[in-house]
């Protein structure tokens, strides 16, 4: 593929990791030809001046207290957000070094490929998407587990934040599609109750999907054991947001929605958040070294490609920012996930210069919208992935698995051949885990 220089390839994909922005204008205004130069030294430079740029251009430090002042100028119109439910990391990247994954591989060029690590709760659906959707610590969410939650107080995630700060939920659409019921869900005590784990849409009875749930499918007996009093995670934000639609299936039909949701609600912008349930379904049916998992994958790819054609089509592309991660991984070789913090995020985001948490990422959303994110209350576990790395990490390198806090304790036991080295080995579920 293209972006396989014999550089890159000689360096893997720690230097893909570092490929930024060739040739095309970004969303600062800045365009870059790095056809006769050490792409990896330019990175820096470039980088460098895209902030340095973005700084003066006020990219992203309006005040948060302005609450309805306009977006800066440099500011995306528009993001994207999707989340691959359960795609291990070193599988997306095996996928990418065999050219399965072309839509992912063409926005991460004009990005970047970033190591995201789970930390702070079970590697789990439903905290994964809590924090991926308000930077917040399970505490704060109230979303611990898949069996311990209740709704995400209101005002908490991403849509809400930036409906208050652009002054109102008529200057930006917001919208989630997803494709599992109960731990992306949105449903209330009473609709739960009626509904049980059998699928349909949120408050509409039970879909024929139920019957189509693959072995493993991680929201059956959960919610029915969990019995929420309060409701699901995303029971209050659903009330803020123009659509939340969410049932269990799988692309083939929550790929057209997005691009429903997408036309209805693209002016004057939008904040979307796309959910594909397939990986995390295949991988609890058929495991996650088998094929129907990688093609789920490439299932996801699949439709990416449709969301960014689309987009450009409308003309969006250089004003519509896409982030595209994972809320965990999946145990090597194994139909579970109890310990698999191995996320990741491909992004067309030129600013973004690092990985982290999952928490960064809405941290980083919010600040490219021009939202200071320090100010926030309750405070951010995350940080925007913009700007030089923190202290201890480089930022074209994946970070390191044993850091000593939160990820772990794990040992690095090599494990798949040609996927990751750091790959920790599967070990017996924490109390209380659940898929
Ligand atoms: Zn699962």
């Amino acid at each position: 593929m293209e972006y396989r220089s014999s550089q890159q390839s000689a360096a893997g994909w720690h230097a893909i990791i570092g490929v930024r922005a060739r040739q095309q204008p970004d969303l600062t205004g800045v365009s870059m030809n790095l056809s006769s130069v050490s792409r990896r030294r330019w990175t820096w430079t470039i980088a460098a001046s895209v902030l340095v740029l973005g700084c003066l251009r006020g990219g992203g430090r309006a005040r948060a207290e302005d609450g309805a002042a306009k977006a800066p100028e440099g500011t995306p119109q528009n993001v994207i957000l999707i989340s691959w439910d359960g795609l291990d990391r070193p599988v997306v990247k095996e996928l990418l070094d065999k050219d399965k994954l072309p839509n992912l591989a063409a926005l991460l060029k004009e990005g970047s490929f970033q190591t995201i690590e789970v930390k702070g709760h079970t590697t789990v659906t439903k905290p994964g998407h809590a924090e991926m959707l308000t930077g917040l610590d399970t505490k704060e969410t109230g979303v611990y587990s898949n069996a311990k939650y209740e709704p995400i107080p209101e005002g908490y995630t991403i849509f809400e934040r930036m409906q208050k700060f652009l002054g109102g939920k008529d200057k930006i659409h917001t919208f989630m599609v997803t494709g599992k019921l109960a731990h992306v869900g949105g449903r209330g005590p009473d609709e739960i109750k009626a509904g049980g784990a059998k699928g349909g849409k949120a408050g509409k009875k039970p879909g024929k999907r139920a019957r189509d749930l693959p072995d493993g499918a991680d929201n059956v007996p959960e919610a029915e054991r969990a019995g929420p009093e309060k409701g699901e995670p995303f029971f209050l934000t659903r009330k803020a947001l123009d659509v939340f639609d969410a049932a269990q299936r799988d692309a083939g039909e929550v790929g057209p929605l997005c691009l429903k949701y997408l036309e209805r609600y693209k002016e004057p912008r939008f904040l979307a958040f796309l959910h594909f349930s397939d990986p995390d379904h295949a991988g609890h049916k058929h495991g996650s070294g088998s094929d129907e998992y990688r093609e789920a994958a490439q299932d996801c790819d699949k439709w990416l490609g449709k969301i960014v054609k689309w987009v450009k089509k409308e003309n969006l592309y250089d004003k519509t920012l896409i982030y595209v991660m994972t809320d965990h991984g999946f145990d090597p070789d194994a139909h579970t996930h109890n310990h698999a913090p191995h996320s990741w995020l491909a992004t067309n985001d030129k600013l973004v210069t690092h990985g982290g948490t999952i928490a960064d990422v809405p941290a980083t959303i919010l600040a490219r919208f021009g939202v200071d994110v320090e100010k926030l209350e309750p405070k951010l576990i995350g940080k925007p992935l913009t700007g030089p790395a923190p202290k201890g990490e480089k930022a074209d390198e994946p970070r390191k698995e044993d850091d000593g806090k939160g990820a772990g304790k794990r040992k690095n036991k090599g494990g798949r051949k040609g996927l990751d080295k750091n790959a920790p080995a599967p070990k017996p579920a924490p109390e209380g885990a659940t898929l």
